[in-house]
């Protein structure tokens, strides 16, 4: 039996199946060591203790989403691509479009679903463990609750039949993903190229703002892969300046929210008692981008 048979992907080669684990080892093992050796911010004590975290966080949530997910999603996209429904069936483009089309399509998707973690207040609750890691490195880009996962990967099944997008598709937009998060929330700086990559994809830099404590930074840059999302809906924001940022979430500064319990415990936490201080961080002057810096 071949391993793409094995993990569901049955027709497909095994070195595309092979294609996501690889790269997700590659990139974080690269990412580390370059953190490690030119950190942008300096690393913390705990910072070894903290990567534990998130990755006990990551395996957990790997496990459940094969479970619960592997499977269906498979089965969707082959339903998907048998009876040729959805946007992309129909257009009906040459092979190289088509993936083109489809990772646009469902980055697209992934800006509006992160802007709506931040505008729906339930589904903010489960995102916000995202954003209560006060120290941003590679390992924060596996930081997301379970409960998260599972309302987007069950959106997702209905969305696969619309878009008509295949499984080798998804598993390609999947890796990309996997490559620039991982980069992006990486402690790592590409200093006078950052503004050139950022044309394209999100940067270390445009991510940070993202993360920053400061209500109407956190309230941008919400692009996953393409850039070009948030210059399209005005949500694009940048800070002059390389300064640091402070990251985390005021409401969630106690240290009880960064052990596993405490970030599974987070989208149950009663409402934050700074709500108000939040609003008034809204206020708050921030520099917008009139260039790039
Ligand atoms: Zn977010
Ligand atoms: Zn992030």
């Amino acid at each position: 039996m071949t391993l793409s048979v094995l993990l569901g992907l049955n027709g497909m080669s095994d070195w595309l199946a092979m294609l996501k684990p690889v790269l997700t080892v590659f990139c974080l093992t690269a990412l580390w060591m370059w953190e490690t050796f030119l950190p942008f911010a300096e690393s913390s004590p705990n910072r070894w203790r903290h990567a534990g975290r998130n990755a006990v966080i990551a395996i957990l949530n790997t496990i459940i989403l094969g479970i619960l997910f592997g499977v269906a999603t498979v089965g969707v996209a082959a339903w998907t691509t048998e009876n040729q429904t959805g946007v992309l069936n129909w257009l009906n483009v040459p092979v190289p479009w088509r993936v083109l089309l489809a990772i646009l399509l469902l980055d697209g998707w992934f800006y509006v679903w992160h802007r709506l973690n931040h505008r729906v207040p339930l589904l903010w609750r489960f995102h916000r463990m995202h954003h209560t890691d006060t120290q941003m490195d590679v390992t924060t880009a596996t930081r997301f609750h379970i409960g998260e996962h599972i309302i987007a990967a069950t959106l997702r099944l209905g969305l696969i039949p619309l878009f008509g997008v295949t499984a080798v598709e998804i598993l390609v937009f999947e890796t990309l993903v996997v490559a620039v998060t991982m980069f992006h929330h990486a402690n790592v700086s590409i200093g006078r190229c950052d503004p050139a990559f950022r044309c394209l994809i999100v940067t270390p830099r445009m991510h940070q703002i993202h993360h920053s404590r400061l209500q109407p930074e956190t309230d941008s840059n919400y692009s996953v892969l393409f850039s070009f999302w948030d210059r399209l809906a005005r949500t694009f924001r940048m800070r002059q300046g390389n300064e640091a940022i402070e990251f985390g979430l005021d409401e969630f500064e106690d240290d009880r929210w960064q052990t596993i319990l405490g970030m599974l415990k987070t989208p149950f936490a009663a409402r934050g008692h700074n709500e108000t201080a939040k609003e008034s961080l809204r206020t708050e002057r921030v520099t917008d981008e009139k260039g790039f810096d």
